[in-house]
C-alpha cells in the first residue's frame, strides 16, 4: 500500500507540485496497523489534480478534496488550506488555499495526525508528532479550545482514537470537551453515529464508554442505556441495547434487527422456537447480550427438528386433502400449531404423526366452528 501511494505522490511530484502522505494512513503505518485509505496533501488544486488524474472524481461528502483510485485503494486528495471561516462549528465558509505543508498541518485536528511521507518514503514531521504517537498522547494542534470551537466533530474524533488507539487524552484535552461539550448539540446526527460506531465497534470500547461518561457526554449523546452496554463482537447489539432508533439514523434492515434480537431476549435465545422465528442471527447476538456462550446457541440451532417451513414433511395441500377443507385462515393457524408441536417436540417430522395430529387439532378445538363460520360469511 505504501509503494503504491508513493507511485501517486511521484506522479504528482512530477507535474511539478509538491506531495505528502498525511494523516492516518502514516500514523497507523509507524504504529504498524493496517489503514484501508490513504490521505494525500498537496499544492496542487482540485483542477490541476482532474487534469494529473483524469478520472478522478470530486468528493462532495468530503469538501474540496479529490478522490481517486489507485490499484484498488482509495486515495483522498486535499489541495493545502487554512481554517476557513465557519458558520455552524463545522464547515469551512470557504476554502482558504495556502502554500506552505506546515500551514495545512496547523488546520489538522490533533498532532498524531499531522506526521507526513514525503516523496522519497521518508517521514517528514514538522509539528512534533512523533513524540506524541511514540507517547500515545492526543493533544490538538492548536489550543483544544479554540479547535472544538471550530469543529465540534473533533470531541467525539478525539474519544474515537483515544479508543480505537487505546491513546490517552492529554488533560488539557479532557478539559477543553467538558467545556465544550455543549457544542455537540448542534453536530448533525449523522456524524455522531459514524464516531459513535468506531467506538463502538472497536475491542476496546470500554475506553470510550468511560470517557463518554467522564467527559459528561452521556446527555448530549441521548445514551441514557450506556450502563447497560455488554460487550458485544457486533455493533447492532450496542445500538439495541441502547435503544435510540427514533433518535440516530438506522436503515429499515437495522431497525428490524434490533427489534428481532430484542424479541430473541424475551422469548429466551436459546429456544427452539425463537431460533425458528427470529432466526439465528438475531439469536446469537441476543445471546451475547444475555452472556450466553455462542456454542450454546449454535448447538441448539443444529439440534433444532425444523429450521423452514420446507422442512416440514407434508404441505398445505396434504392438510386441505386429509382434513377436506379450503384452503384459507384455518390452514395457517394449523400450520402454526404444527410448527410449534414441532418445535417443542411434541410430535414427529413424519407424514402420518403430523396429519392426525393436525386433524384432532381441527376438530378437537374451535377451529371446526370458525371454519363453519367463514364458509358462512364468506360463501
Ligand atoms: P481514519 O482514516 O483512521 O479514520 P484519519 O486520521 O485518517 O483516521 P480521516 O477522517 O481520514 O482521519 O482524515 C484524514 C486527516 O484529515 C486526519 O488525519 C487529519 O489530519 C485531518 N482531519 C480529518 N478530520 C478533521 C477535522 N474534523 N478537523 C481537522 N482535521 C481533520
Ligand atoms: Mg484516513
Amino acid at each position: 500500500m505504501l509503494d503504491t501511494a508513493l507511485k501517486v505522490i511521484n506522479i504528482i511530484e512530477d507535474n511539478s507540485y509538491e506531495a505528502y502522505i498525511v494523516g492516518g494512513f502514516v500514523r497507523d503505518y509507524i504504529m504498524g496497523i493496517k489503514s484501508n485509505d490513504v490521505d494525500i496533501t498537496t499544492n496542487a488544486k482540485p483542477k490541476d489534480l482532474i487534469k494529473i488524474f483524469p478520472n478522478a472524481n470530486i468528493d462532495n461528502e468530503v469538501y474540496g478534496s479529490v478522490v481517486i483510485y489507485f490499484n484498488n485503494i482509495r486515495f483522498e486528495i486535499t489541495t493545502y488550506r487554512d481554517d476557513g471561516v465557519y458558520f455552524d462549528n463545522r464547515h469551512p465558509d470557504t476554502i482558504n488555499y495556502v502554500n506552505e505543508l506546515k500551514i495545512d498541518l496547523k488546520r489538522r485536528d490533533f498532532t498524531i495526525n499531522t506526521i507526513c511521507i514525503d516523496k522519497n518514503g521518508d517521514i517528514v514531521d514538522l509539528l512534533n508528532s512523533r513524540s506524541d504517537i511514540n507517547a500515545r498522547i492526543i493533544r490538538t494542534v492548536i489550543d483544544p479550545l479554540e479547535s472544538f470551537k471550530i469543529d465540534s466533530l473533533r470531541i467525539l474524533r478525539a474519544i474515537r482514537f483515544a479508543t480505537t488507539l487505546n491513546f490517552e487524552l492529554d488533560k488539557e484535552v479532557k478539559e477543553a470537551i467538558i467545556q465544550s461539550r455543549y457544542l455537540l448539540k448542534d453536530l448533525s446526527i449523522n456524524r455522531k453515529k459514524s464516531e459513535l460506531d468506531k467506538i463502538f465497534s472497536s475491542p476496546n470500547i470500554e475506553v470510550g464508554i468511560k470517557l463518554i461518561k467522564e467527559l459528561g457526554l452521556v446527555d448530549v449523546l441521548y445514551l441514557d442505556n450506556i450502563n447497560k452496554i455488554k460487550p458485544c463482537s457486533q455493533v447492532i447489539g450496542i445500538w439495541t441495547v441502547l435503544n435510540v432508533d427514533r433518535i440516530y439514523p438506522f436503515t429499515r434492515n437495522e431497525l428490524n434487527l434490533m427489534k428481532d434480537i430484542r424479541e430473541s431476549i424475551k422469548n429466551n435465545p436459546l429456544a427452539f422456537t425463537t431460533l425458528y422465528y427470529y432466526d439465528l442471527y438475531p439469536c446469537t447476538v441476543a445471546g451475547e447480550i444475555l452472556s450466553i456462550p455462542k456454542k450454546d446457541i449454535m448447538d441448539n440451532y443444529r439440534d433444532m427438528p425444523i429450521h423452514k417451513r420446507s422442512d416440514i414433511v407434508i404441505d398445505s395441500y396434504d392438510l386441505i386433502n386429509y382434513l377436506k377443507i379450503e384452503d384459507g385462515p384455518i390452514i395457517s393457524k394449523l400450520w402454526k400449531d404444527l410448527e410449534i408441536k414441532l418445535l417443542n417436540l411434541e410430535v414427529n417430522n413424519s407424514k402420518e404423526e403430523l396429519l392426525n395430529l393436525a386433524k384432532k387439532i381441527y376438530t378437537s378445538s374451535n377451529l371446526v366452528k370458525e371454519d363453519a363460520n367463514e364458509t358462512k360469511t364468506t360463501g
